[in-house]
């Protein structure tokens, strides 16, 4: 089988949302009035944040490029994160129906975050996100798939902040197109158990720890303790269960985990469990100049990573280099404040992550 080319597309199906932050002073009780200290708005959203890491450092061909199937209302929210869209280089054209008609409003997170301990709250109001239907997922990403050549390794990165029916048929949709497709199963309803119509449309899983937890009906108290072999073990039974490829679990600080089906494993007697899998710790590439700079905010970090990866696996690169790259960019944009605004630009980027 020859290379693919490197001129994949990356399309993310996801959530469109503006972000209102207000900084107080302490976080308000049932009843209370606060008066807040700072106000900001940003762009947000899993989905967006996802296309502009990828678009962002700008290593997807232009033959190829980012590309966003979502949904916001036909409202100012709406248009200035379109707009806001198109100048990080997500192509948003080849959909148009991305503006919702009738009165859905634009996806809203309000959050308000306590100054003095960090601690925050946050609600979603989804609006318009959870208009995208299944059907409009499937003709807009044929529409976009359909001029690719045949060796592009084009990827489709999906989140849960959409209806999970749109979200399943974008994985579908995926297979059935020969893009690989990948879950980031974020956010992850407590008491959620993916089934099988699931796992046989998840080429690639990328959890982070609470996620993976989630996933496996597994409490917090035991998930195995900062080792990883919890993490390792989870991930293997959702191997067993039916992803196609590989697990990644993200892991904060510690970098990430692949577990992935050992294509090497030994046959007939010699074989045992441990042979089906193997597991392969991840970290930024060791020449990433900024690893000694103070961690100044997490937020929207396994989204940065995502997106990269995605990006990365978009121009060929294999999966293991691919992990350690987007390790490389989620590691930058917990040196910057924000989550869109903390991306590395293309011009940032250390030659070690090209
Ligand atoms: P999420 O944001 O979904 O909770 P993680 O916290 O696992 O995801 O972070 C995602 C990725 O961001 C990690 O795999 C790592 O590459 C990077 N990252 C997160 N926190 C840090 C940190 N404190 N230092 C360096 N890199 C980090």
């Amino acid at each position: 089988m020859s290379p693919p080319n490197n001129n994949g597309k990356v399309v993310v199906v996801g959530s469109i949302n503006q972000d209102l932050t207000t900084y107080t002073p302490s976080l308000p009780q049932p009843g209370e009035t606060l008066l807040g200290s700072d106000f900001v708005t940003s762009a947000g959203g899993k989905g967006s944040n996802q296309a502009v890491a990828a678009a962002s450092i700008g290593i997807v061909q232009e033959k190829g490029g980012v590309h966003m199937i979502g949904r916001v209302g036909n409202d100012d929210m709406g248009k200035s994160l379109l707009r806001g869209l198109k100048s990080c280089r997500v192509q948003i054209s080849e959909n148009e129906s991305v503006l919702t008609s009738g009165a859905i409003h634009t996806g809203v997170a309000s959050i308000v975050v306590d100054v003095a301990s960090g601690q925050n709250t946050i609600v979603v109001s989804p609006g318009a996100n959870l208009a995208l239907g299944p059907e409009e997922v499937s003709s807009s990403l044929t529409k976009i798939l359909s001029d690719s050549s045949a060796d592009a390794q084009n990827v489709v990165l999906v989140q849960l902040e959409i209806s999970h029916e749109s979200a399943l048929e974008a994985l579908k949709t995926a297979k059935r197109l020969g893009a690989l497709s990948i879950l980031n199963p974020a956010p992850a309803p407590k008491n959620w158990e993916l089934t099988n119509e699931w796992y046989s449309t998840i080429d690639i899983l990328i959890p982070n720890e609470s996620e993976l937890a989630s996933i496996c009906g597994v409490s917090n108290g035991d998930r195995g303790g900062v080792t990883g072999e919890g993490e390792e073990a989870m991930a293997k039974t959702l191997l067993d269960r039916g992803v196609q490829h590989a697990v990644i679990v993200t892991l904060g600080a510690r970098g990430a985990m692949i577990v992935r089906r050992n294509t090497t494993r030994k046959k007939g007697a010699d074989a045992s469990l441990g042979d089906d899998f193997e597991t392969i710790m991840i970290c930024e590439p060791d020449a990433l100049p900024y690893k000694s700079q103070p961690v100044i905010d997490t937020v929207g970090a396994g989204d940065a990573f995502c997106g990269a990866l995605a990006a990365y696996l978009s121009r060929g690169v294999e999966l293991d280099r691919a992990a350690s790259l987007a390790c490389g960019v989620a590691s930058m944009s917990v040196r910057k404040r924000g989550a869109q605004e903390s991306y590395p630009k293309a011009n940032e980027l250390p030659a070690c992550l090209r």
